[in-house]
């Protein structure tokens, strides 16, 4: 699979997912636009390794994803943008009436309206160039809810609504769009959440991840970033051209249950 010539612009890519995603996307040959809301030589040398390691065009563009104007800004200096991947997210966990007002209208704002946003300004480009593929990163919360996360759960639902929409509205073009939903993945943020639930519940690294983390998760195995970047570059495949409007899980089992 060979996506050399097209280009890729993955929101909230300094880390996690989004890394993941970028990575497999310059491995198919894709050039890459990585994307987060700061602007450190780190994050630009991320890219620079990326284009290095894939041999690949591979450039940072700073974008505050909580800022409408910005959102459509990054897929202008993108230059171009075949293929869309909507990523960057926010979690907070708290009752919903106790749920901050503003931590409510960020989460709106970064998970969903940013996809708005992004996909409004990508489709006259994409419909310029022929071709196009959006791909929502949704959330198993995208199809099922839990306690204390509204914000995010309304947010990932709504994402999954948006592609369905997308894809209604491209169904005559070679535009796809979908979301994949990822139900537990390994991503520095999880790891970093493992120690302190180890001391609160007493409990062994194992038992966290299994009895805790894991605990809707039936494979009681995390799924990793390249599975989501393999999932991405499959999107983008030929075999995946009448594949529009819908939903992979990639999720262990999470919505089976
Ligand atoms: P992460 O924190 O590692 O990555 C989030 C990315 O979004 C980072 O690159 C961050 O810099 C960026 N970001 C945050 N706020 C931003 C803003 N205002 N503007 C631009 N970028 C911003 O987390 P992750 O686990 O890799 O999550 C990536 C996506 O996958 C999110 O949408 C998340 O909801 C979704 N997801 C994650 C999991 C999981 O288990 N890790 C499961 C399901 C869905």
């Amino acid at each position: 699979m060979s996506l050399s010539g097209k280009t890729a612009v993955i929101t909230g890519s300094n880390s996690g997912i989004g890394l993941g995603i970028a990575r497999e996307m310059a491995r198919a040959g894709a050039n890459v636009v990585l994307n987060s809301f700061t602007d450190s030589d780190d994050d630009h040398k991320l890219a620079q390794e990326i284009g290095r390691e894939f041999g690949v065009m591979a450039r940072y563009v700073q974008a505050d994803m909580s800022d409408g104007q910005a959102c459509r800004d990054l897929i202008a200096k993108a230059g171009a943008c075949d293929i869309l991947i909507n990523n960057a997210g926010i979690q907070h966990v708290a009752p919903i009436d106790q749920f901050p007002v503003d931590t409510w209208d960020r989460i709106i704002a970064i998970n969903m309206s940013s996809a708005f946003h992004t996909t409004a300004a990508a489709l006259p480009v994409m419909r310029e160039a022929g071709w196009g593929r959006v791909i929502n990163i949704a959330s198993a919360h995208g199809l099922t809810a839990s306690p204390f996360k509204s914000a995010y759960i309304s947010a990932k639902h709504g994402v999954v609504g948006m592609t369905k929409t997308v894809a209604l509205e491209t169904a005559e073009e070679p535009i796809t769009a979908n979301a994949i939903c990822p139900g537990y993945v390994l991503t520095p943020l999880v790891e970093a959440q493992i120690p302190d639930t180890m001391k609160e519940y007493n409990m062994t690294r194992e038992e966290v991840v299994r009895n805790v983390m894991l605990q809707r998760q039936p494979s009681k195995e995390f799924a990793t970033v390249e599975q989501m970047g393999g999932t991405a570059v499959f999107l983008c495949s030929d075999a995946a051209a009448q594949i529009t409007g819908t939903t992979i899980s990639v999720d262990g089992g999470w919505t089976a249950l």
